[in-house]
């Protein structure tokens, strides 16, 4: 697994869900198909009017989020960005090309009313929860870090035992301190509430 290779499953899975925040703080969420893949970037087309196109306008930090059929959880944080203007032509059409529909949903000219923004830069998760052990990947597109999330065993570990009987995924290896499987971790928090040295933390 690889950064591309995820974006190789995004497209597989062809319906993304992109979250972006509105004026008010609040989450907004939307399933997008109009979009095109390369091995470095992501281009998608949206219209001007809708709160989405604003909403990136203001800020372009987006989510971007799917599911494959083996329970692979992709998700992407990142900041898009609308293309040059003398390239929004080029890639409207590659986008069409590729995804037939929009020429009813946009026929002729009417696809002026849209824009096509690029993310070329995002922090990557793959989460796989058709396996076992789980696994959780952390990639980067772009020059951008990797993700921190998740929880650490600290030197404050009595070496009990706890954490290791509690966890559903069995992730967590005796040593001095114990230690989390990071790649294997659900992040569920389960070590973190029963440890009694409180030596798990949570990484931000
Ligand atoms: S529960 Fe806490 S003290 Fe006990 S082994 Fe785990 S980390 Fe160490
Ligand atoms: S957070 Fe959950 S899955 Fe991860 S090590 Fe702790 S108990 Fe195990």
């Amino acid at each position: 697994m690889d950064a591309q290779t995820c974006i190789k499953k995004l497209g597989y899975v062809g319906i993304l869900t992109f979250a972006t925040v509105d004026e008010h703080g609040h989450p907004q969420v939307r399933s997008i198909s109009a979009v095109h893949y390369e091995p470095d970037a992501i281009y998608f087309y949206t219209a001007r009017g809708k709160n989405f196109c604003r909403q990136l306008l203001a800020d372009g930090h987006v989510q971007i989020h799917a599911l494959t059929k083996f329970k692979e959880m992709i998700r992407l944080s990142a900041v898009a960005l609308p293309v040059p203007d003398d390239e929004q032509e080029h890639w409207k059409n590659v986008i069409f090309e590729e995804q037939p529909y929009l020429t009813n949903v946009y026929p002729g000219d009417t696809r002026s009313i849209g824009i096509i923004f690029c993310i070329r830069e995002a922090q990557i998760e793959y989460f796989n929860l058709g396996v076992h052990p789980i696994e959780r990947y952390y990639y980067t597109m772009g020059d951008v870090k990797p993700e921190v999330k998740g929880f650490e065993i600290t030197d404050a570990c009595i070496q009990c035992g706890t954490c290791e009987a509690n966890c559903p995924q069995g992730c967590i290896e005796e040593g001095e301190p114990y230690h989390i499987q990071p790649e294997h971790c659900l992040h569920c928090g389960n070590c973190f509430e029963n440890c009694p040295a409180e030596a798990i933390i949570r990484l931000e």
